[in-house]
């Protein structure tokens, strides 16, 4: 089985049903929503559409990705082209705007310019240079177009350097945060993270709604670098957020900072997510350069436990050659990869259950066992045990829906739903032999389970027990 999660951007040239069918059989993990784009509702849709690809054997995993104090222009028609040496005008405070100008949403933009600071939009692509700011009820920044290049609605912009003065969840990302609750996202992603304290208002929406969803810091501002450690400590996963982190910061600084959010995540025992540009060329070519091939590659041996697809599947020409590429060269990597030697050390959330699923690893290497399998209820069990990296297939047993979906996001886990039994023993077994049924437990391979007591799901992480499947297909060494 694969290990490396591909996580896939879902856009206009993605969202049809057949599209995602054929991107959810071809071996997408994790369908991403970028709530940056369109308004909460219009997601409804989509849900409704990714959840229909479910099937008894395999659950979807959707991964909410909130807006974030990203700075972008407002909405206007079409599509406009900027011409080195052009002069235009920035109008702050505009959600929308047709005319000669380009909106901003921000209002505060102009009173953080002054002349000759460099703003850069689309990714960097475009680059201006402030000329003037000015006027009182609608402010403007009026600015030379250094690089020229083709400018549409609701693109990013960045001013490098300057820490823009937007609450970390405003208003956008409330109601982004809390369709996403209610639609029953499986991962949240919060943007442009600076400190741990941006990541509190989407914990505390999720822990008030009675939910576990999982949170993944996406490290895109130079300040998460300097923070990375307690952002870490407040998350459950990490994304490398190349496409602006690359604008905010050098960008041939970007692959060791790769590196640096990689170690990091993996010393804690967490998924980490390279993101952005990793096969940008087959947005409009069905086939991706070399370098394109050897970075998803390069993300994957330096650690990376997922690898994502941006434009490629939201926007680009040939969505599902993306998906497939990225899955060819996700298991030409694997093939032969030896872990990289990083098992978590730090501090953690969870750390009883980390101690027992650290043991149940150590057990599976020591006794030669083929699997693990790990009884969970709101799917922390399996994520801490995917983090000692096993190189054994790990099981999530769990009878919740929404835990077996969240697993999807986590290298080398699969899951199986069954009912909770009143001793842990029991519920261990059923799992097992289930396995055997479906043929992935095969007679005479050990097996290692880890689970709560008494109940296997909903007690606390406590046992560790080791089984054998014998020839005649009945589960030994049981107490
Ligand atoms: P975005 O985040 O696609 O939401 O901007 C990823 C990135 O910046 O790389
Ligand atoms: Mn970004």
């Amino acid at each position: 089985m694969r290990r490396t999660r591909v996580v896939a951007t879902i856009g206009p040239s993605s969202w049809d049903q057949e599209i995602l069918a054929t991107m959810f059989s071809s071996g997408v993990n994790v369908f991403r929503l970028n709530y940056s784009h369109g308004e909460p509702e219009e997601k409804d849709i989509l849900y409704d559409r990714i959840r229909s690809l479910e099937n008894a054997n395999r659950t979807t995993c959707i991964l909410a990705d909130l807006p974030g104090p990203k700075l972008r222009l407002g909405k206007f028609e079409g599509s406009r082209v900027l011409r080195s040496g052009d002069n235009i005008r920035l109008l702050c405070g505009l959600k929308t705007h047709e005319g000669e100008e380009f909106p901003v949403e921000y209002d505060g933009l102009s009173q953080e310019l002054t002349k000759g600071d460099q703003i850069l939009l689309a990714d960097g692509i475009i680059r201006l240079s402030v000329i003037s700011t000015g006027g009182k009820k609608a402010s403007f920044v009026d600015c030379l177009v250094e690089d020229g290049g083709t400018l549409t609605s609701r693109k990013g912009i960045n001013v490098p350097g300057t820490m823009v003065d937007l609450p970390a969840v405003g208003e956008r990302d409330l109601l982004a945060l809390d369709h996403a609750i209610k639609a029953g996202a499986d991962w949240v992603a919060v943007s442009y993270v600076r400190t741990a304290e941006d990541l509190k208002p989407a914990r505390d929406a999720i822990r008030s709604a009675g939910l576990h969803t999982p949170i993944i810091a996406k490290i895109e501002h130079p300040a998460a670098l300097e923070n990375l450690d307690s952002i870490l400590d407040a998350a459950d996963g990490v994304m490398v957020a190349r496409g602006d982190l690359g604008v905010e910061i050098p960008m041939e600084q970007v692959p060791l900072a790769q590196q640096q959010i990689i170690d990091a995540a993996l010393t804690r025992g967490m998924v980490a997510i390279v993101a952005t540009q990793m096969l940008e060329s087959m947005t409009l070519a069905p086939r991706p350069t070399r370098a394109e091939v050897s970075d998803v590659s390069t993300a994957i041996r330096h650690g990376g436990t997922a690898v994502m697809l941006s434009g490629e599947t939201a926007s680009g020409n040939y969505p599902i050659a993306s998906v497939e590429t990225m899955v060819k060269i996700a298991e030409a990597t694997e093939d032969g990869l030896t872990s990289t030697g990083l098992i978590p050390g730090g501090p953690s959330r969870f750390r009883a259950t980390r101690a027992v699923a650290h043991a149940g690893v150590e057990l599976a290497k020591m006794s030669g066992a083929k699997h693990i399998v790990v009884a969970t209820r709101h799917g922390n069990a399996p994520r801490l045990v995917s983090g000692y990296r096993p190189d054994v297939l790990v099981t999530a047993v769990t009878d919740r829906i929404r835990a077996a979906r969240r697993m999807n996001l986590l290298p080398g886990v699969q899951s199986v739903i069954i009912k909770e039994y009143e001793r842990g023993s029991q519920t261990m077994q059923e799992a097992i032999q289930k396995l055997a049924k479906d043929g992935v437990v095969k007679s005479g391979e050990r097996i290692v389970a880890i689970s709560g007591s008494p109940l296997a799901m909903r007690g606390a992480t406590s046992t560790v027990r080791l089984y054998r499947l014998e020839s005649d297909g009945t589960i030994s060494g049981t107490e």
